[in-house]
């Protein structure tokens, strides 16, 4: 297993305070790992800005090369890749070796076409005598922060469009999933010249403070939550650096009357649960029309009873266990508070999981208000709450009213329904009749509080380069 980080060309140990790394599955230790120092975080910055010169000025062409390769060796290693995350994660292995590897691979592919091919406005004389043109040019060094939750695939959509825009990065990925990052330490080591990516372990409140701090740092990428979301803000304001944000999630799912239920119901099962929840788009806020309610209520929770989890055989598993200690008990006393309210009725699950390991019983909450926390606070489990709407301005309304913003579903059979209801939803996506699913040539990104960077698609890559002026006098 690797547990070096990567600074320049060197593989190093962290020196100071060790982080145990858990498999959720077990509860067990599978190795601790000390967190970089303040001279190692500044030797990786300073060694992205060395590597900046050359790589900024490296073709589209050349740098496309370079993602390709890095695609190339992820899928040859993706048994291996799979069974660390799975290990760090409490992933099905089936699940990320299907679902996300081949997802991660194609992010690394698109953004090699994506920036052979950028386009932009026309040059042209805007002033008598003068000739004008924009171009596109990398920002600098990026300080690059991932969550747990998809942490290779978090991986990709932070480096992919950085390096392709000829920026260099300090990545740190979240102190409980290191494993992958370390493991890609190796192999970009081997594909990309010395200081383009460095990989940096530690906990967010001291490693990746000291980074969204530090003056040789351009721009600061961070998925995570609201409140670190606010903390890069800080931190970025010092310097007036640019930031990337991609925050929390609170989805809404309108499911109209004349909703096709089976559909919606096999959409939920998987949507909603996916993960254990540990997704910002899950599909966790269920607002249901007066006559699908009752039938929607009753299939869901027959449907969620029967999602296997914590089996023996992890072929047979289709959730992991939420990734901590800490994470389980906080959804499970979101789940208890909202038990205590006479109007709330827990119609399966309710319940940690009785065997080792940080299991959750997937939850539907059912006869949930809008006032309710459980509503409108993010959960990150696998838990779904069930409210029935009376018309469609009271469940536009409903799903508007949140401090997030990143990800919403209609269902229903009447496609201008479908249409005019997406057109007043305030969200960064709305899906009609599916939830979840992305594609690399779409963004993915938020409003409000979600935040306001976009991942994946060509909008990323703007995210990632700045808009430059060059007027030439004739
Ligand atoms: P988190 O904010 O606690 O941690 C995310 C990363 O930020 C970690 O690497 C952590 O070490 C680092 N960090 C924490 N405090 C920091 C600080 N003061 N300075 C610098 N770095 C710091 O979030 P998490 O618990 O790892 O992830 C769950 C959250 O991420 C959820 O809220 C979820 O909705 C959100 N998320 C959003 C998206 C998206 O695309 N919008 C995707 C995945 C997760």
């Amino acid at each position: 297993m690797d547990t070096q980080m990567l600074i320049g060309g060197a593989f190093e140990a962290g020196t100071e305070t060790e982080e145990k790394v858990l498999n959720p599955r077990t509860g067990e230790v599978i190795l601790s790992l000390p967190e970089a120092n303040e001279g190692q975080i500044d030797r990786a910055v300073k060694a992205a800005r060395a590597a900046f010169g050359s790589w900024s000025r490296t073709t589209p062409a050349e740098r496309s090369g370079y993602l390709l390769r890095i695609a190339d060796r992820i899928e040859a290693e993706a048994d291996d890749f799979a069974r660390l995350e799975s290990l760090n994660t409490g992933k099905p292995l089936h699940a990320f070796r299907n679902d996300e590897i081949p997802a991660i691979v194609d992010c690394y592919r698109f953004f090699a076409g994506a920036v052979r091919n950028m386009h932009g406005t026309v040059a042209g004389e805007y002033l008598a005598g003068h000739t004008s043109m924009i171009r596109r040019d990398p920002i600098g060094v990026v300080a690059s922060i991932a969550p747990w939750n998809y942490p290779l695939m978090m991986m990709a959509w932070k480096l992919a469009p950085a390096i392709a825009g000829g920026n260099t990065v300090v990545m740190k990925p979240s102190e409980q999933t290191p494993l992958t990052a370390l493991k890609m330490a190796r192999l970009l080591a081997d594909i990309l010249p010395e200081g383009v990516v460095n990989i940096i372990v530690g906990q967010g409140a001291t490693v990746g403070n000291a980074l969204i701090h530090h003056p040789g740092v351009d721009m600061i990428s961070l998925t995570g939550d609201v409140a670190t979301g606010k903390k890069v803000l800080q931190a970025a304001s010092k310097s007036v650096k640019r930031t990337h944000l991609e925050l929390g999630g609170k989805a809404p799912v309108i499911v109209f009357d004349d909703a096709d239920l089976e559909r919606v119901v096999e959409g939920l099962r998987a949507f909603s649960f996916y993960n254990a929840g540990q997704d910002c788009t899950a599909a966790c806020r269920v607002y249901a029309g007066p006559k699908v309610y009752d039938n929607l209520v009753a299939d869901l929770t027959a449907a969620a009873a029967s999602i296997r989890f914590a089996e023996a055989d992890d072929a047979q598993n289709e959730i992991p266990p939420l990734i901590s200690q800490r994470q389980r008990d906080r959804v499970a006393s979101f789940v208890s508070r909202a038990a205590e309210l006479n109007h709330v009725e827990i119609t399966t699950g309710g319940a940690v999981h009785g065997g080792p390991g940080f299991f959750y019983q997937p939850t539907v909450v059912a006869g949930a208000l809008q006032s309710d926390e459980i509503v409108r606070r993010e959960v990150f489990g696998p838990v779904v709450s069930v409210t029935r709407f009376t018309d469609v301005d009271e469940a536009v309304a409903w799903a508007n009213d949140s401090d997030y913003g990143l990800a919403s579903s209609v269902w229903t059979r009447d496609v201008g329904r479908g249409m005019a209801t997406a057109a007043r939803l305030q969200y960064g996506c709305t899906w009609v009749n599916t939830h979840f699913m992305l594609v690399s040539e779409m963004p993915h990104g938020g409003l409000k509080q979600s935040g306001y960077g976009k991942d994946l698609s060509g909008y990323a890559l703007e995210d990632y380069t700045v808009v430059r002026h060059v007027m030439v006098a004739h």
